[in-house]
C-alpha cells in the first residue's frame, strides 16, 4: 500500500474550521487507498506569539527552556488534528517527536535529526489510523526535548517521507505553489508546475521563503518528490523532484531577489598568501556569514580587489574589523555599501544555453540599472544592485527570460 506524507503549515490549521479542512484532506487520501502520515506546524502564529512570551520573561532564557515552551505549539496542533479526525468518524493518533523515537543531536533550538524509529509508526499505522506527528521538535540521546529551527516542521514532514519510504511528501501551505518569482513582487509571476530538488535549493537560498532548504535536502537525498500545493484548493501545486531531461529546455525557472544585504570591498589588498586567510578568519570571528566572495588581481598581481556580500544588520560590524585588518596588512581602501540587494538567476538549463549571462545585464542595462558584484554557479547567476533599482531589476528579468509565459514558449 502506498504511503503519503501530508504537512500542514500553521496558517492552514489557525482556525477550528481550517482543522477540519486539513482532517477532510487526510481522510480523502486514506480512503483513495493509502497509508497517511500527518505532520503539523503550529496554529497560525503561535510560534511567534510563545517567542514574544519568553522575551518578555527574560532577554536571554535558556534554551532548553526555549524548546520546552516552543514544542508546545505543535502538540495543541496534534491533539487537535486528531480530534478531528475521529469527530469524522475516522481513527488517528497523535505523537510528539519523543513520543515517535525522532532522535537530533543536542543541538537546543536549532537541532538535527540523526535518525527516527519506525516501529512506533509502523505499528499505528498497520492498524488502520492516520498518525499525526508534531513537526519541529524531537528528543535528543539522553531524552531531552529538541526543536530543529523555524520553519522546520518541511523538514520533519520530508525526512519521515524519507524513512518511510513515501510515495509523496505534501506540503499544504497557503500559496498555490512555487512561482517564478515572488508574486507580491512579480504581478506576471506564475506558478512553476515541476520544479528539480537543486533549483529549488538555489531559489530558497536566494531568497524565496516557500519551503525550509533543509527539507529539500532530504528530498533529494532519498529521493521523494515533494508537492507544494495550496490547502484550501484541489489544484495541483509544484512538484519539486529529480531533474528530468526536458528541464533544461527551460533557461531560467525563476528569479529571486533578496532585499537587506550589504556589499564590502577592499581595494589595494597586497596580493600574497594568507591575507583572504585573514581577512576572513578576522570577519568569521564576529560569526557574521558571508557570501559571494569575489577577488580579482590587477597591477602586475601585485594588488586585489576583494568583494562580498554579508546581512545588512552585520555591515557596519564587518566594515569595523575589515578597516582594523586593513591597518595591520596594508590595505589602501574599505568601502561598505549598506543599501544594496541581490538578484539571482536560477535554472538547470543555464549548463546547455549559452548567453544567459549577457541577457540578464542587457537586461538591467535597457533600465539604466548599475550592477555591482557579479557571482555565478553551475545553475545560478547573481549580482548586486543598488536597493532603490532592486523591484524594477527583479520585474525586468522576469520579463527578459519570458517567465510570464508557459515555459513551452521559451527562448533564449
Ligand atoms: N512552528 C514552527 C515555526 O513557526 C515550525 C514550523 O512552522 O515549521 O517556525
Ligand atoms: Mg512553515
Amino acid at each position: 500500500m502506498s504511503l503519503i506524507v501530508q504537512k500542514f503549515g500553521g496558517t492552514s490549521l489557525a482556525d477550528a474550521e481550517k482543522i477540519h479542512r486539513a482532517a477532510r484532506r487526510a481522510i480523502r487520501s486514506k480512503l483513495g487507498g493509502q497509508r497517511v502520515v500527518i505532520v503539523v506546524s503550529a496554529m497560525g502564529k503561535t510560534t511567534d506569539q510563545l517567542i514574544a512570551l519568553s522575551a518578555a520573561i527574560s532577554s536571554d532564557p535558556p534554551k532548553r527552556e526555549l524548546d520546552m515552551l516552543l514544542a508546545t505549539g505543535e502538540q495543541v496542533s496534534i491533539a487537535l488534528m486528531a480530534m478531528a479526525i475521529h469527530a469524522a468518524g475516522h481513527e488517528a493518533i497523535s505523537l510528539t517527536g519523543a513520543q515517535l523515537g525522532l532522535v537530533t543531536d543536542s543541538m537546543h533550538t536549532r537541532a538535527r535529526i540523526q535518525r527516527i524509529s519506525r516501529d512506533r509508526l509502523d505499528r499505528e499505522l498497520d492498524a488502520g489510523k492516520i498518525v499525526i506527528v508534531a513537526g519541529f521538535q524531537g528528543i535528543d540521546s539522553s531524552g531531552e526535548l529538541t526543536t530543529l529551527g523555524r520553519g522546520a516542521s518541511d523538514t520533519t514532514a520530508a525526512a519521515l517521507a524519507a524513512t518511510l519510504g513515501a510515495e509523496i511528501c505534501e506540503i499544504n501551505t497557503d500559496v498555490d505553489g512555487v512561482y517564478t518569482a515572488d508574486p507580491r513582487r512579480v504581478p506576471l509571476a506564475r506558478k512553476i508546475d515541476e520544479i528539480s530538488y537543486d533549483e529549488m535549493l538555489e531559489l530558497a537560498a536566494a531568497g524565496a521563503g516557500v519551503m525550509h532548504s533543509r527539507a529539500i535536502e532530504f528530498g533529494k537525498k532519498y529521493n521523494v518528490p515533494i508537492h507544494v500545493r495550496n490547502s484550501l484548493t484541489d489544484e495541483k501545486g509544484t512538484m519539486v523532484m529529480a531533474e528530468t531531461p526536458g528541464m533544461e529546455a527551460v533557461s531560467v525557472r525563476g528569479v529571486t531577489l533578496r532585499e537587506g544585504v550589504a556589499a564590502i570591498s577592499l581595494s589595494g589588498v597586497p596580493s600574497k598568501s594568507g591575507v583572504a586567510a585573514k581577512i576572513f578568519r578576522a570577519v568569521a570571528e564576529r560569526d557574521v556569514l558571508v557570501d559571494d566572495i569575489v577577488q580579482s588581481i590587477y597591477d602586475n598581481r601585485r594588488l586585489a580587489h576583494v568583494a562580498f556580500v554579508v546581512a545588512a544588520e552585520d555591515a557596519e560590524e564587518t566594515g569595523a574589523v575589515c578597516r582594523t585588518i586593513a591597518a595591520d596588512l596594508g590595505i589602501e581602501r574599505v568601502e561598505v555599501e549598506a543599501d544594496v540587494s541581490k538578484l539571482s538567476v536560477v535554472g538547470v538549463g543555464m549548463r546547455s544555453h549559452s548567453g544567459i549571462a549577457a541577457k540578464m545585464f542587457d537586461a538591467l542595462a535597457a533600465k539604466g540599472i548599475n550592477i555591482q558584484n557579479i557571482s555565478t554557479s553551475e545553475i545560478v547567476l547573481s549580482c548586486v544592485v543598488r536597493s532603490k533599482d532592486g523591484l524594477a531589476a527583479l520585474q525586468a528579468l522576469h520579463a527578459a527570460f519570458d517567465l510570464d509565459k508557459p515555459p513551452t514558449t521559451h527562448e533564449v
